[in-house]
């Protein structure tokens, strides 16, 4: 398979976060889920920001969310990324509630709106990693 990333950075699991990427490997957008009070939360912390506890569990999300707020990259931040601009990287409030920092696909950077109800999909690429983007639904 060809890298997807094109030498463009990628992140590097530890095991605060392996949870989410092995989910995203099957193609599964997954988030820590508090066990006592039931809110999701993301990133990944040891207790829940919640209501405090440390009895937390990785569960499945839906995927669908909502464009919190984006902005549109014109110029590309290394030449890696000059295949790419425009590009929009974009804060998700998930259906589920946490927010999440993804790209914006399938669609012109000009066609992206606050609000726009977006759902996940996943680019698979190098060093084994799948990458949760939105598409427009
Ligand atoms: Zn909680």
């Amino acid at each position: 398979m060809s890298d997807p990333s094109n030498g463009r950075p990628l992140p590097t699991p530890d095991p605060a976060t392996e949870p989410y990427w092995a989910a995203a490997r099957e193609h599964r957008l997954s988030m820590p889920r508090c066990e006592a009070c039931g809110e999701f939360h993301f990133y990944p912390r040891p207790i829940c920001p919640h209501c405090g506890t440390a009895r937390l569990a990785w569960a499945e999300v839906s995927g669908n969310g909502t464009v919190y707020s984006f902005t549109v990259v014109q110029r590309a931040p290394s030449p890696a990324f000059a295949d790419m601009v425009p590009y929009v990287v974009a804060i998700v409030a998930l259906d589920e509630g946490p927010h999440l920092m993804s790209n914006i696909v399938g669609c012109s950077a000009e066609q992206v709106r606050i609000g726009m109800r977006v759902r996940v999909t996943f680019l698979d690429g190098g060093k084994e990693l799948s990458l949760p983007l939105f598409k427009v639904q």
